[in-house]
């Protein structure tokens, strides 16, 4: 038998949560957000159940390439724009939408010999501070890429600094209705998945009415289930499902005595006897080493506790809750149980144990944990 990790994605669970972003954001068509790897599931194996997306959004051409490869003929943008002008032929050749947010990207299209008119999202700066032009120089950017034969349409879109914070977007949406609200015409992308949770539920329920109507979202983490919000908010709170689970199995059990310690560095001393499982799983497999004593884990569906220091290619578990479970037995690190559906690990709640966000594990699922789909997709 080969090494027993591997991760699987539930299309199920994705048509499920892209319907959440529906019931969110009826009004909105929705971009689903697939950069980085489908934030680590594999652009070719959540494709399919994300059909029912109105476009894909990705970081780089590649990953468009990819898509139009599986078929996929609607829209799909670039949200950082070009990163050279010789992208601009790629953007032409794929029909690709582009972000613009800076200067150097306005120059390139105007020197781009095209065929096809380019659709350009304008990208404003409305507090984040990383990527797009501030509102005077907006408008005049705006200007200028209206009058560029090159271009077919000046969307506009902007992003939230703190749309899972109290203090929430109307600030930053506010400064966006101002600099845009009259001269606009195309389309207006704002939220992420933060903000299109956030203008369902609570807080913020009030904010989109005061501003201008969203013709587009971008859906990303919400898509995969995990929440964009936690601790405050856990992905169960938003409704939405895990589809991406972590499993393996116990290779080797030990019987700890009382001052007995575990693994590298010793961090973890047995008060008294112990059963610890060891299982195939480490850091090279994109589990975090931050997460110390006390992480959730689910062995044979019963959940109970990391040990120890996570290494390259094990960690440990304790289980005495588990009085069952042996070599063999399955492990679920994260996500759903597959024999026992009613148990979860959710993703959010491991990576606080590491001071960080789901995201983040998500996206750093290594190249060598195999990855499957549970059922055929439609
Ligand atoms: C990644 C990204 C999103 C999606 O964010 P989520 O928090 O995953 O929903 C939306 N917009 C932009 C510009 C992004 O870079």
């Amino acid at each position: 038998m080969s090494r027993p990790i591997s991760a699987s994605i539930n299309p199920a669970a994705l048509r499920h949560n892209l319907q959440r972003v529906r019931l969110a954001a009826p009004n909105a068509r929705v971009w689903a957000v697939v950069k980085a790897n489908a934030y680590g599931h594999g652009i070719e194996n959540v494709f399919h159940a994300l059909r029912g997306a109105d476009g894909f959004a990705v970081l780089e051409v590649p990953e468009a390439r990819r898509l139009r490869a599986l078929g996929w003929r609607g829209p799909i943008l670039l949200m950082e724009g070009v990163f050279d002008a010789r992208e601009l032929e790629a953007c032409s050749r794929l029909d690709l939408w582009h972000t613009v947010h800076c200067d150097a990207q306005i120059d390139w299209l105007a020197a781009h010999k095209s065929q096809t008119g380019q659709r350009v999202f304008l990208k404003m700066n409305t507090g984040m501070n990383r990527l797009g032009f501030p509102p005077p120089q907006w408008r005049s950017a705006w200007a200028r890429l209206h009058a560029l034969p090159q271009v077919q349409e000046v969307s506009a879109m902007t992003h939230f600094s703190d749309a899972d914070q109290p203090a929430g977007t109307l600030a930053q949406r506010r400064v966006f209705t101002a600099t845009a609200g009259d001269i606009f015409c195309g389309d207006v992308s704002l939220s992420n998945s933060a903000a299109i949770l956030d203008g369902a539920h609570g807080a913020g329920a009030a904010a989109p009415a005061m501003t201008l109507d969203e013709d587009w979202v971008r859906a990303g983490i919400m898509l995969y289930g995990a929440s964009p919000g936690y601790p405050a908010h856990s992905s169960t709170h938003y409704g939405l499902l895990p589809v991406m689970s972590l499993h393996s199995r116990i290779l080797a059990v030990q019987h700890l005595q009382k001052g007995d310690s575990v693994g590298y560095g010793s961090t973890f001393v047995a008060e008294g006897p112990l059963r610890l499982g060891v299982v195939a799983c480490g850091y090279a497999d994109g589990y975090p080493r931050a997460c110390g004593t006390g992480t959730p884990v689910a062995v044979q569906g019963v959940r109970t506790r990391l040990l120890g220091r996570v290494s390259m290619d094990m960690l440990c578990v304790d289980l005495t809750p588990v009085a069952q479970a042996g070599p063999g037995s399955e492990v679920l690190l994260w996500g759903q149980s597959q024999h026992y559906p009613s148990v979860t690990v959710p993703v959010d709640e491991v990576a606080a144990h590491a001071g960080t966000i789901g995201y983040e594990l998500l996206c750093a699922l290594a190249p060598r944990v195999p990855v499957k789909v549970l059922e055929p997709a439609r």
